[in-house]
């Protein structure tokens, strides 16, 4: 049977859908029966989203990509 600390040591893995699912299992039945566990789960729900829509981060890695290229360009010509 889980535990309060145990259900902190796996929310990330349950959110992310990397646990086995006998785990998964495990901390859904703890989740029904402590209101304690969730709460802290949908606090680090919308945490997550709050960081994926203030962060969209497509168009900055391409920029980071374009800056990279260029580097990598300019230390090409350097070299020669
Ligand atoms: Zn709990």
């Amino acid at each position: 049977m889980y535990q309060c600390k145990d259900i902190a040591d796996e929310v990330n893995n349950y959110i992310d859908g990397d646990l086995p699912l006998t785990k998964r299992i495990g901390l859904f039945y703890h989740l029904l029966i402590c209101s304690c566990c969730r709460n802290y789960l949908q606090q680090i729900r919308s945490t997550i989203s709050v960081i994926t829509v203030a962060h969209p981060k497509e168009k900055d890695e391409t920029d980071t990509q374009q800056l990279a290229k260029q580097l990598h360009e300019m230390c090409e010509k350097h070299d020669h």
